[in-house]
């Protein structure tokens, strides 16, 4: 493993941003191989090429059903989560206008879900955002408590992808159900790693991302109960029953497919795994460096997910010289627009702006060791230290 934990001056790697995006599984890249040249032809074609191209496509469906408890014909291929989410949320809005104009969500799901909400409200609907407690947490009740005569659509997420939080799904699907309202759920972050039963949870639309879950970047999926109608986003041929026209990707599906029967197989074995490192980081933190608070809930989360805030220091500048180190991490921070804004989900917590900004993410992965975890240990309290002796906050 000397490519993947070291670099060539020796200092070990450690990949510690699973959230953001996964490594194609080795299996899975041989099981999309032959899909590029050898097996190329378009799943719709009446001839031999096309027709092995539709059985690899109709055997990955069958995969990732299975994963979510699905049946086959309930699964739409997309381009990603992104895809998917403006899918259920734009399908559902526009397909149901004439029954109701009022959406429900909560103030910390993804961008994708928060910026399809705002769109549609330039668009005449009306959106409820629902606070969550300090552990970013949604509660039942104010979902119940939102619903009018006008409600049309649900959308909350399962893993919260920023602190690692696992929303309330199944008690707000009997809500929804009991209601009579579409209910969609984001579960990109917890597909593959916590177990879902669409049936059981009661959910009408599920979004899942290939990359979140190391199959290949550019594909993902929505699942929509049989019965549930949407308006199709993108129009142009009957692909995918009508729902999202275009050319299948064949390899990405195929890859996707795999890696979604590989978290199925694996899953219980890894998530306790996982947990074990998880718990394993936090606690190492928390007990080697002072001022530090664990964000999201403490036992209710992904069995992957850390996030820390350091007091009196930012996130980012640990995150450069964790880089250093060798260590990839992120921050919910994110200044990529220049604005040095602490991420809405932080602050939908109510976290005050010194913990907000001090926030470090860490997600493992099926790569990552004890030894990893014991690395970042080591090497995170001089870091913060330094910045801290260097800091004008305290
Ligand atoms: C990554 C992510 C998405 C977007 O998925 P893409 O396949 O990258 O478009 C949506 N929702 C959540 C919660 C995510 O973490």
């Amino acid at each position: 493993m000397t490519s993947d934990s070291e670099n060539k001056a020796g200092v070990r790697r450690v990949y510690l941003d699973h959230s953001a995006t996964t490594p194609v599984r080795a299996e899975v890249m041989g099981a999309m191989m032959p899909y590029f040249a050898g097996q190329f032809g378009n799943p719709s074609s009446i001839h031999r090429w096309g027709r092995e191209a539709r059985a690899a496509v109709e055997d990955a469906r069958a995969k990732v059903a299975s994963l979510i408890g699905a049946a086959p014909q309930e699964i739409i291929f997309t381009s990603g989560g992104t895809e998917a989410d403006n899918l259920a949320i734009r399908g559902t809005a526009w397909h149901k206008r004439s029954k109701g104009n009022h959406l429900i969500t909560s103030s910390v799901e993804h961008h994708a879900v928060l910026h399809t909400c705002e769109t549609l409200e330039k668009e005449g609907f009306k959106v409820t955002y629902l606070p969550v407690d300090k552990y970013g947490m949604i509660d039942p009740e104010d979902v119940e408590k939102a619903i009018t005569d006008e409600t049309i659509l649900i959308t909350i997420m399962h893993g919260q992808n920023e602190v690692g939080t696992i929303e309330p799904v199944r008690e707000i699907g009997q809500i929804a159900r009991r209601h009579g309202v579409t209910f969609h759920v984001d579960a990109v972050q917890s597909a593959g790693k916590i177990p879902i039963d669409v049936s059981d949870m009661n959910i009408d639309l599920l979004t899942m991302s290939s990359h979140k879950m190391y199959g290949p970047k550019g594909v993902g999926a929505l699942y929509v109960r049989k019965g549930v109608r949407l308006s199709p986003q993108a129009t142009g041929g009957s692909h995918e029953r009508g729902l999202r026209a275009g050319t299948e990707n064949v390899p990405g599906i195929v890859g996707f497919g795999e890696a979604c029967r590989l978290a199925k197989e694996e899953m219980p074995e890894e998530s306790l795994r996982l947990t074990r490192l998880r718990d394993r980081l936090i606690g190492g933190i928390l007990d080697s460096i002072p001022d530090t608070v664990l964000n999201g809930h403490p036992t209710i989360r992904l069995p992957h997910h850390v996030n820390i805030s350091f007091k009196f220091i930012e996130g980012e500048s640990i995150l450069l010289n964790l880089d250093l180190m060798g260590i990839g991490a992120s921050s919910g921070s994110a200044c990529t627009s220049g604005s040095l804004e602490p991420s809405h989900v932080l602050l939908a917590m109510g976290l005050p702006h010194e913990l907000a900004h001090g926030s470090v993410r860490m997600t493992l992965g099926k790569g990552n060791s004890e030894e990893d975890i014991d690395y970042v240990i080591s090497v995170l309290p001089p870091i913060v230290s330094k910045l801290r002796d260097m800091s004008v906050f305290r």
